[in-house]
C-alpha cells in the first residue's frame, strides 16, 4: 500500500488545492479509483503524472496525529 516509487507515477491534483495530494500511485487507474473514493460530490480533481522522484505537496507533511 505504502509505495515510494522513484520512477514515473501518478498523483491526485485536487482543484481546490495548489499542491498535489501526498499519496503516490503507480498507475493512473489506481489514482482515479482512490480520487473517486475521496472526492466530495462537487469536488473536482485531475490525475497528474510525476516523472522521477516524488515531490509531494505539503498536505499531511506534518500530521498531528
Ligand atoms: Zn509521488
Amino acid at each position: 500500500m505504502d509505495q515510494n516509487p522513484v520512477s514515473s507515477h501518478f498523483h491526485i491534483q485536487w482543484n481546490d488545492f495548489v499542491c498535489l495530494d501526498w499519496q503516490c500511485f503507480t498507475t493512473r487507474d489506481a489514482a482515479m479509483i482512490r480520487a473517486k473514493e475521496l472526492a466530495r460530490p462537487d469536488e473536482e480533481f485531475t490525475i497528474v503524472e510525476v516523472s522521477g522522484k516524488c515531490a509531494p505537496g505539503r498536505q499531511k507533511a506534518s500530521s498531528a496525529s
